[in-house]
């Protein structure tokens, strides 16, 4: 079993860093990752389908309206960060975009430096940023994390969330963190190769980086420093 995984992960590996390049190769562009990001997440939500749909255990629980997995610490790469950032400024109305950064900033300003035990206890003040009428406003870009989030119950879902108790075991499908993690690694180690910041960051944080940086996408293409910056928070 252990071996057939491994064989499984090298295969999937290949294929997205296959995918990965072709977007990248031979001009690397904001464009280039934008189109390799949705290409991408396309590929593992399809296999991730597929994969479920030929199992014979009982299905995924999740779907509009249920955000109890929104109310925990999603952290996200460079890359998807500055790929939702600019979807944001093309998609938000000038007044939503006000209140993200209002939210980003009150998010900020809860959890910072607070074990996660701590903001479990403040979890129902700091929903996710972008979640917004319990549903999350960034769909189409959100980040690989998300994506491999489920549960087969949404009840022991609920369960969780009430009590507090983030070590519930809650049964969830293992096809879809395991291709939503190799997803992700293929934009990671493209990054990493191109010597450009590729190390996950939590969600408020990475956007507030883009938010208060000038041309965040040009600049980190350009190898700057975005998301390793201190950013001043009194
Ligand atoms: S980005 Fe969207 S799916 Fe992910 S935690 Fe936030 S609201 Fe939920």
């Amino acid at each position: 079993m252990e071996t057939e995984r491994r064989h499984a992960a090298h295969a999937l590996g290949k294929l997205f860093a296959q995918v990965t390049t072709s977007h990248l190769e031979p001009l690397f562009s904001q464009e280039g990752i934008k189109a390799a990001l949705i290409q991408i997440m396309a590929l593992a939500q399809d296999m991730v389908k597929n994969i479920d749909d030929a199992q014979t255990c009982a299905g995924v629980e999740c779907g509009p309206g249920c955000s109890y997995c929104c109310y925990t610490q999603v952290k996200l790469t460079p890359a998807e960060a500055l790929f939702a950032f600019s979807w944001i400024a093309r998609e938000f109305s000038d007044q939503d975009q006000i209140l993200l950064w209002k939210r980003v900033d009150s998010n900020r300003r809860l959890t910072e430096g607070r074990s996660l035990s701590a903001r479990v206890k403040i979890k129902e003040s700091t929903p996710c940023i972008f979640l917004k009428d319990n549903k999350c406003s960034i769909y189409p870009v959100r980040p690989f994390i998300c994506r491999s989030w489920s549960s087969y119950s949404r009840r022991a879902c609920k369960d969780a969330f009430l009590t507090g108790n983030h070590t519930s075991e809650i049964e969830t499908s293992t096809s879809s963190n395991f291709v939503f993690s190799l997803a992700r690694q293929s934009i990671q180690k493209v990054c990493l190769n191109h010597g450009l910041e590729f190390l996950p960051l939590e969600l408020p944080k990475a956007m507030d980086c883009c938010h208060t940086t000038a041309v965040p996408f040009n600049r980190w293409l350009q190898g700057g420093h975005v998301f390793e910056k201190i950013v001043p928070h009194p």
